[in-house]
């Protein structure tokens, strides 16, 4: 007799493999479905876990943020009573240094100081302790850095290797009889109080599906017919590893506060430079000249003493950017089985593995459980909220 899964989970990112996660190991029939696009955003993914320091998000963002960076938590006892460590996710919590390079941005560090001791106080994760250093104290936690005004340092920031994270799920997932198909799901639609999809030309039938397609999301939701509208589009970033061989970087805080760029670190002797945020890229995931050149740039005029290290890699993905910079949870308007979890843009590595995990929950007709908290108000992610600007 052909399977029957309780959902189908359409897209292996981040929050795809969340959401498959959560559903197996809840007991539930899941289907995982992942092209594995060129292009995939958690592949190339920086992996900043800090939402503390976030400085102009949308207001609705930080009660999503705080609740989905707490997940973490109960994510990683999950993967690890299944076999899977921290060492095999990258988690580690690694401190954060928002630094000052001109005269400008050292005058505005007290009153970032005092918005980031406001947020810790009322409770955000990830701040930790919260401490005003010179530069010269800040060079000392990451030797590479030039010259620098002023650093605020936050001692909780985490960071996460979103490929080991995205594949320690879906090895849990698998492990709890989720079934994992490679290829592209075409043809969605609702049928006989299900849903039915096809995949390398084979049928396959579930009481609900959840579209986690990252930027290929809206392509997705144009199938399933006039009127169903995700504003989803891709917004591409290039980011460098370089290698400081000799070098024990992994405990380097991560490098914020130059325009959008950054620096991280990861076992042994990486140092991560990103990232490009370019908006009108399309559907293109190239490595272009004039990215590696701004994210090198940007690299070196902070860290000079990266000028030496290896050029080892450039990633690039495509992140599910939406309009009003905020992700697009629940159920597909129009439809009765059809959930989406996507729209992440620039925080999918924070927010995605509690966004997966909720909209499970949401696909198998459950109202939040008590680990995903009951209090984070869903209207500002409505997936229809875009219907009148049409
Ligand atoms: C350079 C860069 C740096 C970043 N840094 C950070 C950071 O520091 N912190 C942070 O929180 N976030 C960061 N992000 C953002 C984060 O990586 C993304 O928001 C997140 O990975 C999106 O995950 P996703 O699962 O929605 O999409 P993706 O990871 O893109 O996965 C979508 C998957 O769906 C598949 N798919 C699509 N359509 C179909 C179909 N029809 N059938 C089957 N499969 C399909 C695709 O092939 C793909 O595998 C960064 C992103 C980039 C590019």
């Amino acid at each position: 007799m052909a399977r029957v899964d309780d959902v189908i989970v359409i897209g292996g990112g981040i929050v795809g493999a969340s959401a498959a996660y959560r559903l197996a190991r809840s007991g539930a029939r899941v289907t995982l479905v992942d092209r594995a696009d060129t292009g995939q955003a958690t592949a190339a993914g920086a992996g900043i876990i800090s939402p503390g320091t976030s400085y102009n998000p949308p207001a609705a963002f930080f009660p999503l943020a705080f609740r989905a960076v707490a997940y973490y938590d109960t994510l990683l006892a999950a993967l690890a009573e299944d076999g899977e460590t921290e060492t095999e996710t990258g988690f580690e919590t690694v401190g954060l240094l928002h630094v000052a390079t001109t005269e400008a941005e050292a005058t505005a560090l007290p009153v970032l100081l005092r918005l980031i001791e406001e947020r810790c106080a009322s409770g955000a994760p990830r701040i930790g302790m919260v401490q005003m250093l010179s530069g010269d104290e800040a060079r000392m936690l990451f030797p590479a850095l030039g010259a620098c005004l002023g650093a605020i340092y936050t001692s909780d920031a985490a960071r996460v290797d979103g490929r080991l994270l995205r594949d320690a799920m879906r090895r849990g997932a698998a492990r709890h009889g989720a079934r994992i198909v490679a290829g592209s799901a075409e043809a969605i639609r609702e049928a006989g109080g299900g849903v039915e999809l096809t995949v390398n030309g084979e049928t396959l039938t579930a009481g609900a599906a959840i579209l986690a397609g990252g930027a290929w999301s809206g392509a997705l939701a144009e199938t399933l017919g006039e009127g169903v509208r995700l504003p989803v589009f891709p917004q591409r970033g290039q980011i460098l590893h370089l290698r400081l061989p000799g070098r024990e970087t992994a405990r380097w805080p991560i490098v914020v506060g130059f325009h959008s760029h950054y620096l991280l670190t990861f076992p042994q002797d990486r140092v991560v430079a990103g990232a490009t945020r370019e908006s009108d890229s399309g559907f293109d995931p190239r490595m272009t000249a004039g990215g590696v050149r701004e994210a090198l740039d940007e690299a070196l005029r902070v860290a000079p003493g990266l000028a030496d290290a290896t050029l080892q890699e450039v990633r690039i993905g495509l992140r599910p950017a939406s309009p009003d910079g905020l992700p697009l949870l629940g159920r597909i308007p129009g439809s009765e089985r059809l959930y989406v979890a996507t729209g992440h843009g620039a925080s999918g590595l924070q927010l995605g593995p509690y966004s997966g995990a909720l909209v499970a929950d949401l696909a198998l007709g459950q109202s939040s459980a008590p680990d995903l908290g009951v209090d984070v108000d869903l209207t500002p992610f409505a997936p229809g909220r875009f219907a009148s600007q049409a």
